[in-house]
């Protein structure tokens, strides 16, 4: 199948109201223009050079979304036109962004990521961390960061029911998150899960951002 495929039989499994993120990490910028030159325009990476790069070479009107772990001294390279970063697992890297954001004049669209997967993983506040961190308060200070929603990954498993009950632990979370600091606020909307192997179970379970790679623009070689 060619991706110009690929992307139209994606979408007949997205609903509309959902936002497709092509994640093109380790694939060349000809591949993001044959899919941008179907419509695409919501773009996902998870290595900040890789993302500058790309920014700099491609159309100015590509939405280019960080999904990957952020280190705080490279916030200031995607600062100035990243359109929403996924996985901010700190108050650190919140605040980082921040003073980022002001330098830059502008308001950066963050999402907090969350660890629900089984694995042990270092990335993501733990539920618990999570409720710590927004009831301290701190956050709310901070003027140039906008808290749109959560992200989280599913445990790689063949086991559907435990990534079923995975997503739905997120969706609940961001229920009762929204309920106690964002009940006033629209922003705060976005529930990013889901990725090529298991985004519809995520959509079934309240995802509003999938982030698709592979079942896109195929298998990566990291070797290239
Ligand atoms: C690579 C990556 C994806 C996409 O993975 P696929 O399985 O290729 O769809 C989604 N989210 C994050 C955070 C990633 O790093």
């Amino acid at each position: 199948m060619m991706l110009k495929e690929r992307l139209a039989a994606l979408k007949k499994r997205i609903p509309p109201q959902t936002c497709l993120i092509a994640v093109s990490k380790t694939h060349p910028a000809s591949s993001i223009l044959e899919a941008y030159a179907c419509g695409q325009r919501v773009y996902g990476e998870n290595k900040v050079q890789e993302l500058c790069a790309k920014q700099e070479e491609l159309p100015g009107d590509i939405e280019w979304h960080m999904i990957g772990h952020l280190q705080s001294n490279k916030v200031k390279y995607i600062a100035p036109f990243v359109a929403l970063i996924h996985g901010v697992d700190s108050l650190k890297l919140l605040k980082t962004i921040d003073k980022e954001g002001r330098k830059n004049k502008r308001i950066i669209p963050c999402l907090l990521q969350v660890h629900i997967a089984e694995e042990s993983s270092k990335f993501g506040f733990s539920p618990e961390e999570l409720r710590e961190m927004l009831a301290a308060g701190a956050w709310q200070e901070l003027e140039f960061v906008e808290v749109r929603g959560l992200m989280g990954m599913a445990t790689f498993t063949e086991d559907k029911a435990q990534v079923q009950r995975e997503f739905h632990s997120l969706k609940v979370l961001f229920d009762e998150v929204k309920e106690r600091y964002f009940a006033d606020s629209s922003d705060f909307k976005e529930l990013s899960m889901g990725m090529s192997d298991d985004f519809e179970l995520a959509i079934e379970a309240g995802s509003t951002m999938v982030r698709v790679g592979s079942a896109l623009f195929g298998a990566r070689d990291y070797n290239l």
